[in-house]
């Protein structure tokens, strides 16, 4: 299973012909079937970055996944899953044929499809919703569906971007144990960007953390909670108002 490697990226825009860097050469590399949240306050750079990881954007430096350099591999030939806080279902379809999607378009047979769709359906607890339509069922079985969607061809790699913003609380609780379970099980990679404290501890297993375009601390829960670093107390800080 890959690990990934980051080496050298930097990613700048143009704003009345002033150079501006949204990434200031980042390297970093992400060990191997573990859930790394990317966390940091809005405008860090966490979206670009993750864009950059899945070959969404153009950027400086390379990118590798496992040993192999990515930079020219274009989105569709990687084995990566994404998941956004956008629901990755088709309004006017049943559930199994949004999840059943991406093994369609590649030939997949018919009985492959549908093995694949209820075993997974069953491990994310939305076996009983497939014949339904989005709009028949709860926000938290939308987001389990959309992650269904994005885990059926088993990718190694899964990239999400705050997949729970439009998620409530109690839901938000039932899609991080299904999330956990499922990332764990078929051994992916992945990394999870937030600007949310509380979730990030609740889901990672390392944290990294972005500031104005590079990372400034990262390690386990408990390391970051307890860092001296003042970057990290000056994270937590500006979240003095919000409850933890
Ligand atoms: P985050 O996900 O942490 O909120 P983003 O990666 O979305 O941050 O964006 C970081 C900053 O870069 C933001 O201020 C955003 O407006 C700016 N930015 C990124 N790409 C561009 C672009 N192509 N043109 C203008 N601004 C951009």
């Amino acid at each position: 299973m890959p690990y990934i490697k980051v080496e050298n990226l930097s990613f700048s825009y143009k704003d009345k012909k002033k150079k501006i860097n949204v990434l200031d050469n980042v390297s970093i590399t992400f060990e191997t079937n573990k859930i790394h949240v990317v966390l940091g306050k809005s405008g860090s750079g966490k979206t670009t970055f993750l864009k950059c990881i899945n070959g969404l954007l153009d950027y400086e430096g390379h990118i590798f996944y496992d040993d192999a350099v990515v930079d020219q591999v274009p989105i569709g030939e990687r084995n990566t899953g994404y998941v956004s806080q956008e629901f990755a279902l088709y309004p006017h379809y049943d559930i199994f044929t949004s999840i059943a999607y991406p093994l369609k378009i590649n030939g997949t047979g018919v009985d492959e499809i549908r093995k694949r769709v209820n075993e997974i359906a069953k491990e994310l607890g939305i076996a009983e919703i497939l014949s339904r339509k989005p709009k028949q069922i709860s926000i938290g079985q939308a987001q389990r569906a959309s992650l269904a969607r994005a885990l059926i061809k088993r990718p190694t790699i899964c990239l999400l971007d705050e997949p729970l913003s439009n998620v409530d609380y109690t839901n938000r609780q039932e899609i991080r144990y299904y999330l956990k379970k499922i990332l764990n099980k078929y051994n992916i990679t992945s990394i999870y960007v937030t600007h949310d404290l509380k979730e990030a501890t609740a889901v990672a297993d390392y944290i990294y953390l972005l500031d104005e375009g590079k990372f400034v601390a990262y390690g386990t829960v408990e390391d970051i909670l307890f860092s001296k670093n003042p970057k990290v107390r000056e994270f937590f800080e500006s979240l003095k108002d919000e409850t933890f």
